[in-house]
Order: C-alpha cells, then sequence, then structure tokens
C-alpha cells in the first residue's frame, strides 16, 4: 500500500540525519505497511460484548453471529464491557487466530473506583486532598482489572463539575481546576504506574474532551454554551495534566460547545491535543457520540458523521458502527484522506504496543492471579483507609462526635442505614451488589457489646427496581415505618440518621432539578427530631445536596458519600474517632438549587453585595443569600488548627520571578489531627476579570495535638498567569491578593505586585 510506504519513507528520512525510528515506531510502521485500508480502519471499530464471550453465540442470533464473523475477519479493534480473564482471552483468540495479521484486541471497561473493590467514588477522594490516596486506589482498581484481562479503563473522567444537578458530579474531582489536575495527574499515574507493559497496569483515559460537565440547566447530555475564556481555564486545565501526566488515550463527549459537537472538533482534538499538548495516544469516541452528530443536526446521515468526526480527530469509534460502516467509501471516494485513517490506526497500534499485547495477547488473562488478587484483605484495608480520608465533618455541635464506643444506647436510622448497596456508588464495575459493609454493621462491629443498638429503617428511599439505567421512583407515601424509628430514636442517647442518594441516584443521566433530600427523608428527620435532639446525619449521596434545614438542626453532620466496600467500617472509624476527619468539600454545598451553578472561584460582578451604594441595586437573590451553605475547602476535625500570620518574602516579582509565601499552623486541640492548608490568589486588575479566588496550592499536614508546623509555597508564573480567550497564556503585571487558610472563605490576606 502505497501511501504507508511513503509516510514510511517520509518518517525515516525526517528521521534519517537526526535519529533512529525507535523500537515502537518501526514496529508500528512495518505493521502499518502491511495493512489493508479495511484492516486499517478495523483497528478504529470498537464493539460492546453482545453475548457472553466464554461460549459460542446464541444460535440464531444474528447479530451475535455477525460480530463474530467481524472479530474473524479484523474488522474490530477494541472490544468493551468483555471482562475476565476467562472471556478476554476467548474473545482475543478469535482474533489473534483467525485474523490475517493476528493484531490483539484491546479490551477497554469502566473502571471508574474500582474493579471487585470499591473504593469510595471519585468525588469523594477528591474531598481527601490527598491525591497520592487517589493515586493508590487507581492502581489497586488496575491490578484488579489487569488480571481480570482488562488493558484499559474509561477513566479518570475529569471533567470540572460546578453543576449538582448534573449527575456526573460524582465521577469527578469537583469544581475546581487546580484540584482537578491534582487528581488527574495522581489517577493516571496510578492506573499506568511507570510503565504500560507491566501486567498489572493499564491503560488510561481522560474524559470527556471537553466541556460535557457544563451542560446547559445541568441536564445529561445536554448542549454546552461557553465562552473561550471558561474553556480554557476551567475546562482544559485537568485535561492538559492528564496529557502532560502521559495518560495514554482520551475520550470526547457527547456534547456540542456552541453548536459544534466535541466529537467532530479538529481545534480541540488535531490543534491542541495532538498538536500543542504533543498527545501520542488515540482518542476514542463516547458511545455513538460519532452517531450522535446526525443527531445533533450537524451531519445529514452517518456516513457524513464519520467523515466528521475523523476530521475532527476523533480515532475510535465506540459502538457507533459508523467508521466501519463509511470510512473506507469515504476515502475510496476522495473526501477523506487516508493519511487521517492511517495516523488513527498507527495511534492505535501504538498503545498496544506498549501495552505489550504484541509480545503476548494473552498477558493479562491469568486465571490464577484473577483468583488471588482481586478483594483481598490488603485491597480492602486500603479501600477502608481511603473512604475515612475522604469524609468531611460539616457539622459538630458541642462536639457530639467522636462518640464513646460504651454508650449507653445508639440508634441506628434511616434508609440507608443497613443498606449494603449504596455504599458501593454508581459505576461500580464487577462489584457485587450488596457487598459493602453498611453502617449498621461497621456500627455493630465498632461497639462494646453493653451497648444497646436499636435500629430501624424509617422508610425506603425509593420504590420498585433500581439499577444502572431505570429511573428511580421516590417513595412519597410509605410512612409504615416512621413508628418503629420514632420509638428506637426515643430510647437512644445519640441517633445516627443515615440519609442522602442511593447510589444510583447520581451518575450518568441521573441530573435533577431538586437536590434537596428525596422522598420522606427530611420528614423522618423532623419527626426524629421532635424525640431526639442528638442527630448525627450520615450522609451518603454523590453530589452537593441543598439541606439547609438538616444543617440547621442536626447535632453533627459527616458527609461520607458512596464511600466503597468497606464503607460502614470507615464511618464508624470516623464518627468513635478511631480516625480524626480530615476531608475537605471539593465542591461548594448550595443552600437551594436555584443557586446552580454554584462555585467558589466566580467572578466578581460590577455590583457585588457589600460594595455596593445601598441605594443601588446589586447582584442577589431577593429570596436566599449569593452563599453557599458550605463553601468549596470546608470541613472539621475533632482538633481545632490556628494559623498565624502569613510571610511573604517579597511585595514585589517579575513576571517570571517566584513568590514565597511561609505560613505556621498550630493544632491547638487535644488529639492529633490533619489539617488541608489552602492558598489562593486573586489577579485584582486584568484585561480579562478573573475570579476573586483561585486554588494555588495546598497542603495535607497532620499536627500532633500542640505541634506547630511552618509551611511554604512556592507561586511562579504556572501558577500567576491564565489563558486569553484565544488560547495564549499570559502572566499580567499589576496587583494581586493572595490568601492561606483553612477553606475558601476562612482566609488571611496579603498583596504583592507583578511588575
Ligand atoms: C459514558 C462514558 C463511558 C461509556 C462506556 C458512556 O455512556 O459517557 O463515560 O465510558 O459510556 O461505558
Amino acid at each position: 500500500n502505497l501511501l504507508a510506504l511513503i509516510t514510511m519513507l517520509l518518517l525515516v528520512s525526517c528521521a534519517g540525519n537526526q535519529k533512529q525510528l525507535s523500537e515502537e515506531d518501526q514496529f508500528v510502521e512495518d505493521l502499518l505497511m502491511k495493512m489493508t485500508l479495511a484492516e486499517k480502519v478495523g483497528q478504529l471499530n470498537q464493539y460492546t460484548s453482545l453475548w457472553e464471550m466464554t461460549g459460542p453465540a446464541p444460535a440464531g442470533n444474528a447479530g451475535a453471529e455477525a460480530l463474530l464473523e467481524q472479530l474473524k475477519s479484523g474488522m474490530v479493534g477494541s472490544m468493551l464491557n468483555v471482562n475476565g480473564a476467562e472471556a478476554t482471552r476467548k474473545a482475543q483468540q478469535t482474533v489473534v487466530e483467525n485474523t490475517r495479521l493476528g493484531i490483539p484486541l484491546i479490551f477497554g471497561y469502566d473502571v471508574i473506583h474500582g474493579y471487585k473493590t470499591m473504593f469510595p467514588i471519585p468525588l469523594a477522594e477528591a474531598a481527601s486532598w490527598n491525591p497520592e490516596l487517589a493515586r493508590q486506589s487507581s492502581e489497586v482498581a488496575a491490578k484488579e482489572a489487569a488480571v481480570s484481562g482488562l488493558h484499559w479503563t474509561f477513566a479518570p473522567m475529569v471533567d470540572v463539575g460546578r453543576d449538582a444537578r448534573w449527575g456526573r458530579v460524582m465521577e469527578g474531582a469537583g469544581e475546581d481546576p487546580y484540584l482537578g489536575s491534582a487528581f488527574a495527574r495522581a489517577r493516571v499515574h496510578g492506573f499506568q504506574g511507570d510503565n504500560l507493559s507491566n501486567e498489572f497496569t493499564i491503560a488510561a483515559c481522560a474524559k470527556h474532551f471537553a466541556g460535557y460537565a457544563f451542560s446547559e440547566s445541568g441536564r445529561d447530555y445536554n448542549s454546552v454554551e461557553i465562552g473561550n475564556e471558561t474553556l480554557h481555564n476551567i475546562v482544559l486545565p485537568p485535561f492538559k495534566a492528564a496529557a502532560e501526566a502521559g495518560v495514554t488515550t482520551f475520550m470526547n463527549g457527547f456534547n456540542t460547545i456552541n453548536g459544534l459537537p466535541v466529537t467532530a472538533d479538529s481545534y480541540l482534538q488535531r490543534d491542541l491535543l495532538k498538536g500543542d499538548w504533543h498527545f501520542d495516544g488515540f482518542v476514542v469516541s463516547d458511545w455513538n457520540s460519532i452517531g450522535e452528530i446526525e443527531i445533533h443536526g450537524a451531519a445529514a446521515n452517518s456516513k457524513e458523521s464519520a467523515e466528521r468526526a475523523i476530521k475532527g480527530g476523533s480515532d475510535m469509534d465506540m459502538e457507533g458502527r459508523a467508521y466501519i460502516s463509511h470510512l473506507e467509501e469515504l476515502v475510496t471516494e476522495g473526501k477523506v484522506d487516508e493519511k487521517l485513517v492511517t495516523d488513527a490506526a498507527r495511534r492505535v497500534l501504538r498503545i498496544k504496543y506498549r501495552l505489550g499485547l504484541f509480545d503476548d495477547p494473552y498477558k493479562y488473562c491469568n486465571e490464577e492471579n484473577e483468583r488471588q488478587m482481586i478483594l483481598t484483605d490488603e485491597h480492602r484495608a486500603a479501600s477502608r483507609k481511603v473512604a475515612r480520608e475522604s469524609m468531611v465533618l460539616l457539622k459538630n455541635e458541642k462536639q457530639i462526635l467522636p462518640l464513646s464506643t460504651n454508650a449507653k444506647s445508639i440508634a441506628v436510622i434511616g434508609p440507608l442505614a443497613d443498606d449494603k448497596d449504596s455504599p458501593l456508588g454508581n459505576w461500580r464495575a464487577q462489584a457485587e451488589s450488596n457487598s459493602a459493609v453498611s453502617l449498621l454493621e461497621g456500627v455493630k462491629a465498632a461497639i462494646e457489646p453493653s451497648v444497646k443498638l436499636n435500629y430501624a429503617q424509617g422508610c425506603a428511599l425509593s420504590v420498585g427496581t433500581r439499577n444502572f439505567s431505570d429511573r428511580m421512583t421516590f417513595n412519597e407515601t410509605d410512612r409504615s415505618g416512621f413508628g418503629k424509628a420514632i420509638a428506637a430514636a426515643r430510647q437512644s442517647e445519640v441517633v445516627l440518621l443515615a440519609i442522602g442518594e442511593d447510589c444510583y441516584q447520581s451518575g450518568e443521566g441521573r441530573s435533577m432539578t431538586d437536590i434537596k433530600l428525596k422522598g420522606l427523608q427530611q420528614e423522618l428527620f423532623d419527626e426524629i427530631y421532635k424525640v431526639n435532639k442528638n442527630i448525627v446525619v450520615v450522609l451518603m449521596n454523590g453530589r452537593p445536596l441543598a439541606i439547609p434545614e438538616i444543617a440547621e438542626k442536626a447535632a453533627a453532620i459527616l458527609e461520607t458519600w458512596h464511600s466503597g466496600t468497606e464503607g460502614g467500617h470507615a464511618i464508624a472509624d470516623v464518627l468513635f474517632g478511631k480516625y480524626n476527619p480530615s476531608g475537605k468539600l471539593p465542591v461548594s454545598f448550595p443552600r437551594n438549587v436555584g443557586q446552580c451553578p454554584l462555585f467558589y472561584n466566580y467572578k466578581n460582578t460590577g455590583r457585588p453585595v457589600g460594595q455596593t451604594p445601598e441605594w443601588v441595586l446589586y447582584s442577589c437573590y431577593n429570596d436566599a443569600p449569593n452563599t453557599p451553605l458550605f463553601p468549596f475547602g470546608y470541613g472539621l476535625s475533632y482538633t481545632s488548627f490556628s494559623y498565624s500570620d502569613m510571610i511573604l518574602d517579597k511585595e514585589i516579582i517579575a513576571k517570571d520571578g517566584q513568590l514565597t509565601i511561609n505560613v505556621s499552623v498550630t493544632n491547638a486541640g487535644k488529639v492529633d489531627g490533619e489539617e488541608v492548608v489552602q492558598l489562593y490568589i486573586q489577579d485584582i486588575a486584568a484585561t480579562y476579570a478573573r475570579p476573586v479566588k483561585e486554588l494555588k496550592g495546598f497542603e495535607k499536614v497532620l499536627l500532633k495535638a500542640g505541634e506547630t508546623k511552618e509551611l511554604t509555597f512556592t507561586l511562579t508564573e504556572k501558577e500567576l498567569g491564565y489563558y486569553f480567550p484565544n488560547g495564549t497564556y499570559v502572566v499580567e503585571p499589576g496587583q494581586f491578593n493572595v490568601f492561606v487558610g483553612t477553606n475558601s472563605e476562612e482566609v488571611q490576606k496579603a498583596t504583592f505586585s507583578i511588575q
């Protein structure tokens, strides 16, 4: 094939004078030269598993038989949703042994926060403000997935999520691009390790490129209308961080941005990602997002969708069948340059090479390892550790927490109190249903036998089926369990009330117009409150909830999110003081859904509250404050921390200079604890208005009771500049504020300028 030969010669001649082709390039180019156009297109085609790959296609199932034929003839380069060493081996064998060139499949799967051992949902892990933990959890997830024959996870989702109505905020690291970038890097390193060909690491995928989380009114899959300033400063940084960390794949999204489907966006995928960012892996579409170009109204048919997607830089077609149906024809007709197809195939082959699949296509299918290395005690312990560090203490009136393990009586109440499924969260890969430790189980294991434990569910949260694809129906009427719950509360010193969201209440397709507690939960709280004021609310949820009444009346609130396989144990660790809570919110909690999207790094209006003369109308709601119920970065501890004056080493720095900020933090309480020290800046006067605060540094420190530590933060041009709407990064001279503190609102302030 002539084109491949020319490309090859060009590559060789370019490299000729400088350096030899790397072994990888050599291998891939040699292979490409042998491939027909149809075989290259096959590499770009990804199907989901249609039948149990361990058995033959069910008789008479034309779809499955046709798929089998396609696998055997090299028309499929990747599969998703096939898992397990046996199934992947079988599918791999079908391809390797029957196709002309024996190019192995790459198996992808949504391993989002664990494979069988579930870790807390990604939003929760971000609340630890300890990216190293996310690295560790991703490493464990990768190991369990890899020994089950998987090569590739569709994670991390690095979409900055500002809108609590959008169900997928649970999958990301919250509302901030700086924190999001730190977690993006950590997850990529965790999944991929140092060496992709290691049999316990897998390829990662930064998704959804880009803008998906900004869907209008928080409704999933909706259009996105954002300006380029937001795109460059808020949306893109975590993707860039993932690319810099060496992520091997990207996934684009279902959404349009300002009318252009991102799957067809050549600026994002070609100019920026593959150009400026030097990304040499491949871009997979989201599920049929190539087909959806037509549905958006940006292509007349599937063939045009394929044309726009390949030109736009989408390399692999997930379940859209547009590439396999039309790409060859598009090339033959001269509408698509074969070079584009070759380059897409090159990228896919490159990653297969890096995974070591050409050395041994079955290296990840290890039944023995699969038996030994999944859901081990070690993995469970890791999950428990991550879970407790992810929890955020939102309120603790009169130090009701920690509880004593030999209290006289404790009531455990609520629809989520003995739920062994919800802690697993949405996107639970291969976790078995109902396999988490419930709160009730966790409490039972933690307390002395003498404690009187009074359990009552109170009410169910939903009625009917609940799973990944069904919409939930909430229980609005069945109060039959209230009586028992009220009695339990009356008989107990303290009530642990587990409320929030079912695991399928947040996640893909789970947008909400209201983020209050659903069903009868608020009513249950109110009834219990009438008989016992010592209510410790244990919140389990995947998104910020608007809970002003709870915040006012509960004695304590512990945000535990959907906390994974060991959830109940981890919650008990915190409730009974075995672990001193250290999490901080990675998202603002609104008072009211009408405030959404609500985020701390907003830009000032020309008429801000408090700075506008009284006789002028100013920017506010008339029925609620502008402020959040709990701000970004907020979280309490069983001890208290005090900050001494911060010291800047200079008042003026050059554009390429460096500023050092020192601050001393003291544990002023009686128990050891960890504090997340946060640093924010504000560029006071810039060409484009900048946010009132932007996170630019944080550090989690362990301080023994009474101990003081001095921390040093450094700001350089990397932190001090921003992107103009055209994508140029600039550091502008002028005055800046710098803030250091315990959350985004309680801070100390100093100023400096850039000359
Ligand atoms: C989601 C992706 C996911 C894919 C494969 C899509 O619906 O948007 O995030 O990776 O399905 O399961």
